[in-house]
């Protein structure tokens, strides 16, 4: 490990680095709306979850709202019909997930379109009908994935649905899954899988799954492969035609800095067989008849076919001035960026003397953290630190004093911080200044605990 860059040093990086213009294109909060006890800026590494507004999308949004004003519904004049307000997208976010115009689709939520798919793709057999999981999974993938084996009591008896879902755990001592254990559960479990359902990028831990490797076993044994990509899509580099996944969810307010609640997205890859189950919408039908108002169906081909309702235009609209960001930027440019930003923390988290890489013990008494990330290039942008000693209390502490120096991460019971500097808006010289305010928390918990606290 190369030694830790000093203060000059991240300057001098932020100063030669050719994408650094993209952060002025972003609104960055100040640190006292954050809840922070200091001015200037917040140190903002929260993007994981709530990305920022763009000054573009504020300026799209307002464009909408000036059309919506002077025009009412007669849109038509205006160069973004809200119509067509996916067409301006569906490119670049075709390019950006690696599939063809006609495998994406931007509409509802994410945990909406889960629903969507799965009603259409989950097609249980008495032979063939259990779904696997990772146990750690967003608890709305839980629950959503777990309510669908009861609508199929028809087929399945109760045992089955009760036996249904396939959680898979880590080993003991061990936070991320590994491939090959995977693997092992689908070679076992082989004829008895209808879908595996996994991360692209674990939110707790911020593994990155091996997307191709896990494709093909699930097709090896029958399966469909499908694939949560709320912390992956605009994080890390997908590909989802050359992995062979079968159909993925994504909400774009993440990476993509869409606003909260904004559309989601979903894939269906071209000539998946939906066995007639889908659900249908009028903005699922043809937009060359949809306005007919004919009861008769008459689907898009391709994704866009599975959509309900008229696409949310401020939810939508916001999600263009990222994508003309990054086009504008280059995508491979910024991942390669994202890489060196991620890596640079990571390299001065290790040299802290808070630093640990062992796993939390029930006698710890002092302060200290642990990255639960898997190296380079098994991770996106996020960095997830265990905060020890592991009990209550410590690391809301640590946490809450983070805030209020300026650095918004943000926490996950029980003792995780996650930790993104996300390319498009921060910078090397807030790498290093959020490892100091760690350290200061750290320094001040240690104090705590010296306490008896
Ligand atoms: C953020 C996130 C969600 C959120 O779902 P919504 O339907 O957009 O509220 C779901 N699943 C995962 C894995 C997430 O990271």
């Amino acid at each position: 490990m190369a030694p830790p860059p000093t203060k000059e040093q991240l300057a001098q990086l932020d100063a030669d680095d050719p994408l650094n213009w993209t952060r002025g294109e972003f609104e960055i909060p100040d640190a006292k709306a954050c809840g922070a006890k200091v001015d200037g800026k917040a140190i903002y590494f929260c993007g994981n979850s709530l990305g920022l507004l763009s000054k573009a999308a504020r300026q799209h949004v307002l464009e909408e709202l000036d059309t919506w004003s002077t025009s009412g519904h007669f849109n038509h004049k205006y160069d973004r019909p809200w119509k067509y307000v996916d067409r301006p997208l569906t490119p670049h976010l075709a390019k950006l997930v690696g599939a063809k115009e006609s495998e994406v689709a931007h509409t509802a939520t994410l945990t909406g379109n889960i629903h969507n798919l799965f009603t259409t793709f989950y097609k249980p057999t008495a032979k063939r009908w259990k779904i696997v999981i990772e146990k750690g999974a967003f608890p709305s993938d839980w629950y959503a994935i777990y309510s669908h084996p009861n609508l199929h009591s028809d087929v399945l008896s109760p045992e089955q649905i009760k036996d249904s879902v396939i959680a898979l755990a880590p080993r003991d001592g061990e936070e991320t899954l590994r491939t090959e254990d995977i693997v092992e559960v689908l070679e076992k479990n082989g004829d008895e899988i209808a879908i595996v359902w996994l991360p692209l990028v674990q939110y707790y831990t911020g593994q990155l799954f091996d997307a191709a490797a896990l494709s093909k076993k699930s097709h090896d044994i029958g399966a469909l492969f499908g694939l949560d990509m709320a912390h992956g899509v605009g994080n890390v580099d997908v590909k989802l035609d050359a992995w062979n996944v079968d159909f993925a969810v994504w909400c774009t307010y993440k990476y993509l800095n869409s606003g909260p609640g904004a559309v989601g997205g979903y894939f269906i890859r071209d000539g998946l067989e939906d066995n007639n189950r889908r659900l249908a919408g009028w903005w699922g039908n043809d937009e060359k008849t949809r306005f007919q108002m004919s009861p008769e169906f008459q689907p898009t081909p391709g994704a866009k076919g599975y959509q309900h309702s008229n696409t949310n235009v401020l939810g939508s609209i916001p999600l263009l001035a990222t994508l003309e960001i990054i086009d504008k930027a280059g995508w491979d440019n910024l991942r390669a960026k994202a890489i060196c930003l991620t890596g640079t923390l990571e390299t001065l988290l290790r040299a802290s003397k808070y630093y640990t890489d062992k796993a939390p013990g029930p006698n710890d008494t002092k302060a200290a953290f642990r990255i639960l990330t898997p190296d380079e290039p098994w991770r996106g942008t996020q960095l997830s630190l265990e905060i020890h000693p592991a009990r209550a209390g410590v690391m809301p502490r640590v946490f809450d004093r983070m805030l209020e120096a300026g650095l918004v991460g943000d926490e996950r019971q029980p003792h995780v911080i996650r930790l993104s500097p996300v390319v498009l808006y921060n910078t090397f010289t807030e790498v290093g200044r959020a490892v100091e305010i760690l350290n200061d928390a750290l320094a001040a918990e240690d104090e705590e605990l010296a306490k008896g606290n």
